[in-house]
């Protein structure tokens, strides 16, 4: 039989995926002897068969009630015993923490009896109507469905009558009315009185936070995150401990380090005399815990030890969040924090150097997404001005956009391509399309551990909260600030996440000081060293080399000083635009052989110096050069203007110009419906005579030019779009003939590997064929993906990935992350059956997919020799193939 309920004291963290997160890491501060409130857990498992048949698992209910029998002996009264309660919180808690996403029902138990009870042995009625008005107003949104904006209507109008600036300032009277209207609200929008019987309070609320699991912000969350949808929320009954007891009580949230910084020492913001999502929720503003050491110095010390002993087991930054209840400390919670991409480096690197980790996990806690975002620019603030306002730096980084006042205008504007920054009084869950779209978050209220601050810099958003002096005037479109500014919708601002400043207007961006370090070396600040520690490392550990994409001598050698050991794709088209245009329509337009050789030779000085450059950059590295690939019709005249040209040149009465008429006839011949399927790559080279030619001379005469200078230049040369080993043989005998030409003419042997990409299906299928006449694959993961899916390269992202992604179909648009299960099974088979036929055949990926943190993580476990990138993904590209070599990160499973 299954098992559906776990007592805190049976877990452990260990068993997060069935017990969520917060279930297992309460077992395990019970275990670790921590005061917790005794509890239990209904497990994920339960969820899963509840979503699945709309109906409790057999037997759930039994274990529920078995598990609360016991905690009602432990704790020696009954659920909502009218003389003196016993209260229990109810809280979702997913495999992977989601903040603020699902739901929570705090104080079930209380009802018109107990509520009685409940003020007598506490001591204070207004405790005890302060606990039941929130009951009431949770359960009614979570498990009624009632929208919890009603509920805040009847309380600012409460507050409004007394002239409250906040909750505090009701009285017990106040609040005892207050739960007569929430209870009339509900009914008179649900039709139904809010649940007297202690027992059915905790049924319906254990199931209506099972159904948070699939919220619409939950959902998007998950799919943001890349969150499996199918794994459901655990839900933890525990008896409640009372923040809102008095002054000597409160609740808080802690880090055992700055998770902005990463900078050791206890952190964090207390609310006395608040329960739980007080803090979280910004409703009053929460001081810093340094507050809490004036005000209960024991109770601090307290944490303090407590936040040691799990930063110790954990071996991690962790969070907290705890409530202090007259005096006395408990533990409702703690997980591994999460962290801006500059604290994980310089936390790793600190607990490396502490001992506690080692190198190998001091990596594993780095990534290369959190190494892309510290390579941001930041405000250049010399040129900054004043700022507007200052706020919480809560996630760091630099954003500028137009202000809008909603999450719903936030996403209409991004969609057009507009940057905006997402400005709010304080962020709900509900916000969280518009906090996607946005370029940044500002807030007037709440602080770093704030709803809005926790979720921006998981996304790593730029956030910036509790700004508090502005006014923010959602409903005007507007924000003011104490100077009087007036800042409407669509003005620009510049947010900085890191200082807290906000300015109105562009603020110029400044280079990061990691970007320097990649690009200079130099180390300044204990941020940039724990960088360089983590790629020390990752170089150290791995096995995948990493190259560049690169088409000009300057991104050579930036690539290079970023760690690249060569070009893995040299793009030769790119060095046929602009002024060189009209040679290729001279080429193309050639009426005879001769004319069209004349046209290649005036091409052929102009290439030998464009490889000669990026060969010198690259100096004693592998280049690898391919081929021309794109259509040719893209180096020609617009069709439609060439046309109206010709045609309004013929209306005039005029002749058009010869050449008009010529490339109009040349453009209309080479017209293609679906030119990323027609006449490229090695196609075009079989069919354009003396087209490869003049390329390999161009390389061929570069190569022997660095060697005279006394380099030592390593070309190799690339046949794009080969889809049968015919077209390759062919191809390889002429790149061969072209270079013993050169050889014999300079008398300086040029020996340049030939290979091949990988980019169709077919190749890949047969690739053992191929091998025998590649000395290399590269696989062009770009084309691979669009010939495996019949996905248009150029159509599909804009058109339908975003209903696809909305509708589950992939959990990332396979241009951005390798679709394992199709193309890396075709990448897998081309690797194994072209080293089986030619035993140590290099492979490479030149495809976007090489600078990809996942993707890196697969081509590493199938065996692939190097990726290749863009010279800024490189850093990213060298640590993520340091992680990949990582015992256990990654079989390489296609299924
Ligand atoms: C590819 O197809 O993956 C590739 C690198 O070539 P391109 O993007 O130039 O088609
Ligand atoms: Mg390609």
């Amino acid at each position: 039989m299954s098992r559906y309920v776990y007592d805190f004291q049976d877990g452990s963290r260990d068993l997060s995926a069935l017990l969520g997160g917060k279930g297992a890491n309460l077992a395990e501060m019970t275990r670790l002897g921590l005061p917790v409130p005794p509890g239990f857990t209904v497990t994920t498992d339960a969820c899963r068969a509840f979503l699945a048949t709309g109906e409790e698992p057999e037997g759930m209910s039994a274990e529920v009630s078995r598990h609360l029998s016991a905690l009602e002996a432990a704790t020696g009264r009954l659920l909502g015993q009218p003389d003196d309660p016993l209260l229990v919180s109810v809280r979702s808690g997913a495999r992977f923490s989601m903040p603020g996403m699902m739901e929570t029902v705090l104080d079930i138990g209380l009802n018109d009896a107990s509520v009685l009870g409940l003020a007598k042995v506490s001591g204070s009625e207004r405790f005890a109507w302060d606990s039941y008005r929130r009951l009431v107003q949770m359960y009614g949104s979570t498990v009624m469905g009632v929208d919890p904006a009603r509920f805040d209507v009847v309380m600012n109008r409460l507050k409004e009558a007394r002239a409250a600036r906040d909750d505090l300032r009701l009285d017990a009277g106040d609040l005892a009315g207050l739960v007569e209207a929430y209870k009339r609200l509900i009914l008179d929008e649900t039709g139904r009185y809010f649940p007297q019987s202690p027992a059915q309070q905790l049924q319906r609320a254990v199931l209506a936070v099972f159904r948070s699991w699939n919220a619409e912000r939950a959902r998007l969350y998950r799919r943001r995150e890349r969150i499996p949808d199918d794994l459901g929320t655990a839900v933890t009954v525990q008896r409640m401990v009372f923040g809102n007891l008095g002054p000597d009580s409160g609740s808080g949230v802690a880090f055992t380090r700055d998770p902005a910084t990463g900078r050791p020492g206890l952190y964090g913001d207390y609310l006395s005399n608040a329960q739980g999502e007080d803090v979280v929720s910004g409703v009053r503003d929460a001081v810093p815990l340094a507050e809490l050491e004036r005000l209960d110095p024991r109770a601090y010390r307290r944490l303090r030890d407590h936040a040691r002993t799990l930063e110790r087991h954990y071996r991690d930054l962790c969070d907290i969040e705890f409530t202090i209840e007259r005096g006395t400390l408990w533990m409702l919670q703690t997980r591994v924090g999460k962290r801006t991409a500059g604290a994980a480096f310089a936390i790793a690197a600190e607990l490396v150097e502490e001992g506690l980790i080692t190198a190998d996990e001091g990596l594993a806690r780095v990534g290369g997404d959190g190494l892309a975002r510290l390579m941001f620019p930041r405000f250049d603030t010399t040129a900054a001005g004043t700022p507007l306002t200052r706020g919480v730096p809560a996630s760091p980084g630099a954003a500028v956009g137009a202000a809008v006042f909603d999450s719903a205008e936030a996403v209409r504007r991004a969609a057009s391509g507009e940057r905006v920054v997402l400005v709010r009084e304080e962020t709900t869950p509900d916000d969280l399309p518009g906090m996607v779209a946005a370029q940044a978050v500002l807030t007037g209220r709440g602080g770093k551990t704030s709803h809005a601050a926790v979720v921006a810099r998981g996304m790593g958003k730029v956030c910036v909260c509790g700004a508090r002096d502005i006014t923010v005037d959602a409903g005007a479109r507007r924000f003011t600030t104490r100077a009087g500014t007036v800042v409407d919708e669509g003005t620009v601002v510049s947010v900085d996440g890191s200082s807290g400043d906000v300015y109105a207007g562009a603020v110029p961006l400044a280079a990061s000081a990691t970007m320097r370090y990649l690009e200079t070396g130099e180390q300044r600040g204990s941020e940039v060293a724990s960088v360089a520690r983590a790629l020390e490392h990752a170089d150290a550990v791995r096995r995948l080399e990493v190259r560049a994409n690169a088409d000009t001598p300057e991104d050579a050698a930036r690539a290079r000083r970023f760690g690249a050991r060569g070009i893995g794709l040299c793009r030769t088209e790119h060095m046929f635009l602009g002024e060189r245009r009209r040679l290729v329509e001279d080429m193309i337009l050639a009426p005879s052989g001769a004319a069209r050789e004349r046209a290649l030779a005036a091409l052929l000085p102009l290439q030998r110096r464009d490889f000669a450059g990026i060969l010198e950059a690259m100096d004693t590295l592998p280049v690898t050069i391919r081929l021309l690939d794109p259509p040719l019709h893209e180096f020609l005249p617009d069709r439609t203007d060439l046309a109206v040209r010709v045609a309004a040149a013929q209306a005039a009465g005029d002749p058009a110009a010869p050449r008009d008429t010529a490339l109009l006839a040349a453009v209309n011949r080479m017209h293609e419906a679906n030119p990323m399927l027609g006449l490229r790559g090695v196609r075009l080279g079989l069919v354009v005579p003396g087209l490869v030619a003049m390329q390999v001379r161009a390389v061929a005469e570069a190569v022997v030019e660095r060697v005279r200078a006394g380099g030592s230049p390593h070309a190799e040369i690339m046949v794009p779009l080969v889809g049968a080993v015919e077209e390759l043989r062919l191809a390889r005998e002429e790149v061969r003939r072209v270079l013993a030409e050169v050889s014999e003419e300079t008398g300086v042997p040029v020996e340049c590997p030939v290979g091949t990409m990988i980019e169709l299906p077919r190749a890949a299928l047969t690739a053992g064929r191929i091998a025998a006449e590649a000395e290399f694959f590269s696989f062009g993961t770009n084309d691979l993906t669009q010939t495996t899916w019949g996905f248009s390269r150029d159509d599909v992202e804009a058109a339908f990935f975003p209903a696809y992604l909305d509708k589950g179909v992939f959990a990332a648009s396979p241009f951005e992350t390798l679709d394992r299960e199709g193309v890396g099974r075709l990448v897998r088979i081309a690797v194994e059956e072209g080293r089986a036929a030619r035993p140590g055949l290099q492979t490479g990926v030149c495809g976007e997919h090489g600078g990809d943190p996942a993707s890196i993580r697969f081509f590493h476990a199938v065996g692939v020799d190097y990726v290749s990138c863009s010279p800024f993904r490189v850093p990213v590209a060298r640590l993520e193939a340091g992680r990949a070599a990582l015992d256990g990160v990654d079989t390489g499973d296609t299924r």
